[in-house]
């Protein structure tokens, strides 16, 4: 067993500065049972101004060393608790601003590879090599994304922080990414092809809301692990291949949800999952209760402001609303009724509100409210996320 604490460092794009990625993994000493032992990884803070989830791995991490004194790590755990040095870096005028990457304006959950795409492309004759043995396959597949990877020449601290951390989870069976909303219940992200079997996730996780999507549109983190395996068996319907890995975006609550006594109890309900899963040998104290089935991405309702001023809610997080149902009125600050007149907003579906905002000065476009519904909606297509 060991425990190794990793630091790699990324040259900037500017002369004088460099980052430090800092992570670490626990290598139990394990029968090769199944060509590996199972890997599991998380990370938090890839949105950089999203904290709960460092403080969360935080107390993971002892939970896991403590797992691990005891001999009960069933698993290999990579757990990179500030995932995005880059992001953390950026503080203008005293503001930290760590969802998108300054220099390029990209958004630092968005634009992953699609790695089936990638393996389509740049070695189309896997797919003639592939067996008629899944774990056969599954090496044949990861071991060509590690040759890309290798092959590859990273030019910014942007892409070299990226294929670090895609080196790592392409060989991992359990993907993680914890995040957080503006003002938000817990809720998750996931393609349907996982859903329901992972329901445990979300009933450990306390997740008031599980939407699904198997491609939002935006490169996210968390859509490429198990889409790779998703695309290619498309591609390749009488070869067996893995079914795909379980990946997701937990997203904890909202910005400032930063609480000892509260992402300690997260933490705990990880190891939850994990004990329940096998990947921890240990006696499982209780169990969670059990959180809504998943609903598709699309039948969520994003409510934009369609005019500037000042928002006032009528409603609280998590409250159950009725398609029609006052949602919050916003205060007019142009024109002829300015500081008089309120414009008043409407659920447009009916489900649970999940997210709202912190501040309360909101412009056109700004998002006012997340609303779950059940039944996809025709206004959502496309591009399901938000810049
Ligand atoms: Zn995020």
């Amino acid at each position: 067993m060991s425990i190794e604490h990793i630091t790699i460092e990324i040259p900037a794009d500017t002369p004088g500065c460099s980052y430090r990625l800092s992570y670490y993994h626990f290598k139990p000493d394990l029968p090769d049972m199944i060509g590996h032992a199972p890997k599991i990884f998380l990370q938090a803070g890839l949105h950089a101004d999203e904290q709960p989830g460092t403080l969360i791995l935080h107390y993971l991490l002892a939970l896991l060393d403590e797992a691990e004194k005891l001999g009960q790590l069933q698993a290999e755990f990579i757990i990179m608790p500030m995932v995005n040095p880059i992001g953390m870096a950026q503080i203008q005028n005293h503001h930290h601003s760590g969802r998108f990457d300054m220099s390029t304006g990209l958004n630092f959950n968005r634009a992953w590879p699609d790695l089936a795409l990638t393996i389509i492309n740049e070695k189309p004759e896997i797919l003639d090599q592939l067996q008629a043995d899944e774990q056969e396959n599954k090496k044949i597949i990861i071991d060509a994304i590690s040759e890309w990877i290798d092959q590859q020449t990273a030019i910014t601290a942007i892409e070299k922080l990226r294929f670090q951390i895609i080196k790592q989870v392409i060989k991992c069976d359990v993907v993680l990414d914890l995040h957080c909303d503006i003002q938000a219940t817990n809720h998750i992200y996931i393609v349907p092809q996982l859903m329901p079997e992972y329901q445990d996730l979300a009933d450990w996780m306390g997740s008031e809301v599980t939407l699904t999507a198997e491609n939002s549109g935006g490169g996210s983190f968390d859509e490429v692990w198990p889409r790779l395996w998703i695309d290619l068996q498309r591609l390749v319907p009488n070869k067996p291949l893995p079914s795909p890995v379980l990946s997701a975006t937990l997203e904890y609550r909202g910005l400032i949800d930063v609480e000892d006594a509260l992402n300690k109890k997260d933490a705990k309900n990880l190891m939850g999952f994990f004990i329940g899963r096998g990947f921890v040998n240990k006696e499982l104290e209780g169990a969670p209760a059990s959180m809504p089935v998943a609903v598709p991405f699309d039948a969520t309702q994003i409510i934009k402001a369609e005019i500037a001023g000042l928002i006032s809610y009528h409603v609280k997080l998590g409250a159950r609303v009725q398609e029609g149902d006052l949602i919050a009125n916003i205060l007019l600050l142009d024109g002829e009724n300015a500081f008089r007149q309120k414009m008043p907003i409407y659920a447009g579906t009916s489900g649970i509100v999940f997210s709202l905002m912190l501040q309360k000065y909101i412009w056109k476009g700004a998002m006012v409210a997340k609303i779950a519904g059940n039944t996809s909606l025709a206004s959502r297509k496309g591009v399901l996320l938000e810049a």
